[in-house]
């Protein structure tokens, strides 16, 4: 084991490099960063970069010390040889290890905590409120059976209306709340989206209107547009036809493996 004296800024530990060392803090105090986040920070006593310690795996942290500090620093070398001259230590350093990889991993878990909640989005233009309002009374059975996502002022007159709950609401339409819903297809978030569109009027949004029926076309969500097509649309994904992905969607496997070749290429 050598012990390392540190000036405040200086890096113990550098992300990317093998994980073949950890560092125990003697005195003052450190910090592992994630770019520039903070995502720990280690006190007198503490341990860093002990999640990966072997020599397989590299640090994905970087550690600094955020004052002069002094730190041990134990390579997976050391330990070896400690181990094979103490079965005590060798037990105890396993339980110890086995207790910080499960925290390591339960802390990890919840960082990429990973929504897969399919909703269903309900938006309707100002002229078309009444009718969306009228259609989601008549087909409250079966929306119920779906998280509901909506635009702002839809959302707002939706639970006013129709005592419908919603699990989520984005912004109103004209100020991001379309591209909101769009960038849920994206992450595969969205099953279906009703959207009652005016179509007797000019939309100061229209690039947006535009982007989230291309984005379900991409995806192949489907998108409708009116009463009738929105019954269709409740009645398909209460069916389960959905989950079952009939066609293959030709478009973006062919986009994908284009992009492939684009990044293998340079
Ligand atoms: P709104 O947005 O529900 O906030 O009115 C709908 C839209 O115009 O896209």
């Amino acid at each position: 084991m050598t012990i390392e004296t540190l000036k405040q800024t200086e890096t113990l530990i550098s992300k990317g490099s093998p994980a073949d060392s950890l560092v125990f803090i003697l005195s003052g105090l450190a910090q592992s960063l994630d770019d520039n986040r903070q995502v720990a920070l280690h006190n007198k006593g503490d341990f860093a970069g002990d999640s990966l310690f072997s020599d397989r795996s590299t640090h994905y942290l970087n550690v600094q010390a955020l004052e002069d500090s002094i730190a041990a620093r134990l390579t997976c070398h050391d330990l070896h040889n400690f181990l094979q001259k103490d079965q005590t230590f060798a037990l105890k350093y396993q339980e110890f290890f086995n207790e910080i990889s499960k925290i390591r991993r339960e802390q990890i878990a919840g960082e990429r905590f990973v929504n897969k909640k399919k909703y269903l989005a309900l938006i309707a233009h100002n002229n078309m409120k009444c009718s969306l309002m009228e259609f989601c009374s008549m087909q409250s059975n079966k929306l119920e059976q779906f998280p509901l996502i909506a635009t702002g002022t839809t959302g707002s007159l939706l639970f006013k209306k129709t005592g419908l709950m919603l699990s989520q609401k984005v912004a109103s339409g004209p100020v991001g709340g379309d591209q909101a819903v769009g960038t849920m297809i994206s992450t595969k978030n969205i099953c279906g989206v009703i959207f009652f569109r005016d179509p007797l009027s000019a939309h100061p949004h229209h690039a947006d209107i535009e982007a989230l029926g291309r984005l379900c076309d991409v995806y192949q969500i489907p998108f409708a547009t009116n009463p009738q097509s929105g019954e269709a649309i409740l009645d398909y994904l209460l069916s389960g036809k959905a989950e079952r992905e009939l066609i293959p969607n030709h478009v973006l496997e062919v986009y994908k493996q284009g992009q492939s070749k684009v990044v293998e290429a340079s």
